[in-house]
């Protein structure tokens, strides 16, 4: 039957649509903790040809996994068992249209997050979505994991910029709901249930995205604190004065800055001292003739007469304000140059960020004495990357590993918060989930499920068990 299917595909997509062996870039995921052979790897360059595969596979009861550029973080990408027909977005990779005065851009699933950049500012526009992973990351991956990033706060998650869907069904129909409007209350909003569906309810082929005017002025600065609660006091200071000037409002420890420091190549901290709180603030705006920094400067006054803000540098070049952000971006991969890590992607109400952060790092200490933490993210929406590091000299976390990770995700969930924030939940998150979420939030996502997949040969496993 496998043998079949294979053939059936190889046909029907070519040599450059169907791949007999996947590689270990399909097949495992990118931290490595996920991997299993996939009977093939389908690359369908239309639509016809996701819905070709989609339905081979279904008639062999063979199950398929959707996959973009491969950078999620909770393996919801790569198969959990051998045998399953991966389904990659690569050559899905048209920008289809940009209208400027919309001003919105409609693409295939498989664009790279960056050429949509690119794209969009030859039209003086952007879209302003942005992480880490950008120049790998693809537009149904993003979608379908809801990702959020630096921006966030300002502009939405991934599910706030979809204006419109194409999505390949798991029995093959096309669902075309490619509308390009915001406003749409024509029943339930099925453009959202597909955002952060991890792959679960079908493949999403093309999408219709809010795209945004490019800003004309911007002020980035390094600003540095004394605690985390002096750095949220400035995050809430920041966006009373300038509201929706504030684009991007991020914060790390010196524990993290300090990794990063000394374990990549070319960062430099540009202030006298590493503080123990640093806060990036950027302040965009469209609008011609602003002057950003002398409103940045103002709005910081009061942190600095109360002790808030102890030190701070503002980008005087574009290479500068890249500088900047690299600082914070490359917080992740300095602990991972460090050694072991546990990571966790949880968010609280602002409010609460700075206090969660500082109670659960106390608590954590009592589980496992000299753990290092390494909070890290976004101040503007109470996401944080609350990432762990063994103590000092120790090559892992012992058997702490689990009172370590349910220390912080019931803090987070006891918080009023998420225990999972904008990386979904993909495989390995699944059996968290069903321990922390309410029995009856479970019991509707499966009905979901079953509704939408009733064969559950789309990649099962993910978001709900069975
Ligand atoms: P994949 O990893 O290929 O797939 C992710 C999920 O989507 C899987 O379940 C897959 O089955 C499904 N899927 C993929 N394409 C489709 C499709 N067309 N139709 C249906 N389902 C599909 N995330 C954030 O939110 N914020 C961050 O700041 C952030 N920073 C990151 C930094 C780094 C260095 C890395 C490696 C990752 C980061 N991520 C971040 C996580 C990751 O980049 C996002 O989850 C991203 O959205 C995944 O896109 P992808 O194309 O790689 O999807």
């Amino acid at each position: 039957m496998t043998d079949t299917l294979r053939t059936r595909l190889a046909e029907r997509l070519g040599p450059s649509g169907w791949l007999d062996a996947a590689t270990d870039a399909y097949t495992t995921d990118w931290l490595g903790r996920v991997s299993h052979a996939a009977l093939g790897v389908a690359r369908p360059a239309s639509t016809a040809e996701v819905v070709d595969t989609v339905r081979a596979a279904r008639e062999a009861n063979v199950p398929v996994v959707p996959q973009g550029g491969n950078t999620g973080l909770c393996a919801g990408g790569v198969p959990g068992a051998p045998g399953a027909v991966l389904i990659s977005t690569e050559r899905l990779d048209r920008i289809l249209s940009i209208d400027p005065d919309g001003p919105i851009a409609t693409v295939e699933a498989g664009v790279v997050l960056g050429a949509l950049h690119e794209r969009a500012a030859e039209h003086g526009l952007v879209f302003p979505l942005h992480l880490g992973a950008e120049g790998s990351a693809r537009i149904g991956g993003l979608i379908s994991t809801n990702a959020g990033g630096s921006h966030a706060a300002r502009h939405g998650m991934m599910a706030d910029r979809v204006l419109g869907l194409e999505v390949v069904l798991p029995d093959g129909r096309v669902w075309d709901g490619l509308r390009a409007v915001g406003k749409d209350n024509a029943g339930y909003a099925l453009r959202r249930l597909f955002c952060g569906a991890e792959g679960t309810l079908g493949i999403v082929t093309r999408a219709t995205l809010a795209l945004a005017p490019a800003p004309r002025a911007r002020a980035t600065a390094l600003l540095a604190c004394p605690d985390l609660g002096a750095a949220a006091r400035v995050g809430y200071a920041l966006r009373r004065s300038l509201g929706e000037l504030v684009d991007a409002l991020e914060f790390f420890s010196d524990t993290g800055l300090g990794w990063a420091l000394e374990h990549v190549e070319g960062l430099v901290w540009p202030l006298d001292e590493r503080p123990p709180s640093t806060v990036l603030v950027e302040l965009a705006c469209v609008a011609d003739g602003i002057d950003l920094d002398g409103m940045l400067e103002r709005a910081l006054g009061e942190a600095l007469e109360r002790g808030d803000v102890t030190d701070g540098a503002v980008a005087a070049s574009e290479i500068q304000r890249g500088a900047f952000w690299r600082l914070r971006e490359e917080i992740p991969e300095g602990q991972r140059r460090e050694g072991a890590q546990l990571k966790h992607d949880v968010s609280v109400p602002v409010a609460a960020l700075a206090g969660f952060v500082v109670e659960t790092t106390a608590a954590l200490e009592a589980v496992l004495p000299g753990v290092r933490a390494n909070p890290f993210g976004h101040l503007g929406d109470g996401n944080v990357h609350f990432n762990l590091s063994p103590p000092a000299g120790r090559a892992n976390f012992g058997d702490r590993v689990e009172a370590l990770s349910d220390t912080i995700y019931r803090r987070a969930v006891d918080a009023g918060g998420s225990f999972a924030a904008e990386h979904g939940l993909g495989r390995t998150k699944v059996a968290l989930a069903d321990a922390l979420r309410d029995p009856v939030e479970r019991e509707l996502m499966r009905a979901v499920k079953r509704a939408v997949d009733p064969a559950g040969l789309m990649n099962p496993g993910v978001v709900v068990e069975g």
